[in-house]
């Protein structure tokens, strides 16, 4: 998943954004109202952190324009004490959770997870499909129980397929979801990304079709009535 972070302390934006990568998010930093006002104009992400307290524009403020704009990207806000009117003035302003600092990691972890799944109306952190179970929660892939091995990247390629099953995902959306601003990529290395799993996944019974000019899909299981 993509997400932007959005935080002027530089030794928690590290930490958070070596945590996220790790579990395969592809992670953009913001450091200041103004930056991420603009990144979130003109980029898309699954979610974004966003600290109440910047420069120059603060946290609520940025958050009041990405609603304006009607976007729906779930928001975790991060705040510095308890102070419920903070707390009310984001739930107001359409933040979907926020977190308290100082917090664990592992809690922003699970939060991240949990508003990722609910922006795509699953309950539980599995994804089923056929013979294929993705843990999200455990970053693992199954196979008839048997765990697959995959790397990070495959990973997030295959859970953004299944997320969407039943959708054409573009190489566009595929990279936005793989990399940051920071790396390097090209839609080749899509290419390969999906090779490999075909591969992988060969005995799974779960084809990744391409959809000339297009992009790629996973069908919805047959018989399945949606999510
Ligand atoms: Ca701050």
């Amino acid at each position: 998943m993509r997400i932007l972070l959005v935080e002027d302390d530089v030794m928690l934006a590290d930490a958070v954004t070596r945590a996220l990568t790790q579990s395969a998010h592809a992670v953009d930093c913001a450091r200041t109202g103004h930056e991420a006002d603009r990144a979130l104009a003109t980029s898309d992400y699954d979610l974004v952190i966003l600290d109440v307290g910047l420069p120059q524009i603060d946290g609520f403020e940025v958050l009041r324009r990405l609603r304006a704009r009607r976007s729906t990207v779930p928001v975790l806000m991060l705040t510095v004490n308890d102070a419920l009117e903070d707390l009310v003035t984001g739930l107001d302003l359409g933040a979907d959770d926020y977190l308290t600092k100082p917090f664990r990691l592992s809690e922003l972890e699970a939060r991240v997870r949990a508003l990722i799944r609910r922006s795509h109306a699953s309950a539980s952190s599995d994804l089923i499909h056929g013979r294929l179970r993705l843990d999200m929660a455990a970053r693992r892939l199954y196979l008839d129980g048997q765990p697959v091995d995959l790397s990070l990247r495959e990973l997030a390629v295959i859970e953004l397929l299944l997320l969407r099953e039943g959708k054409v995902v573009t190489k566009q959306q595929i990279i936005d979801h793989l990399y940051g601003w920071e790396d390097v990529s090209s839609s080749n290395s899509v290419e390969v990304f999906i090779h490999r799993l075909r591969k992988k996944l060969e005995d799974s019974g779960v084809p990744i079709t391409t959809v000339r000019g297009m992009g790629y899909l996973i069908e919805k299981p047959n018989g399945a009535g949606g999510a």
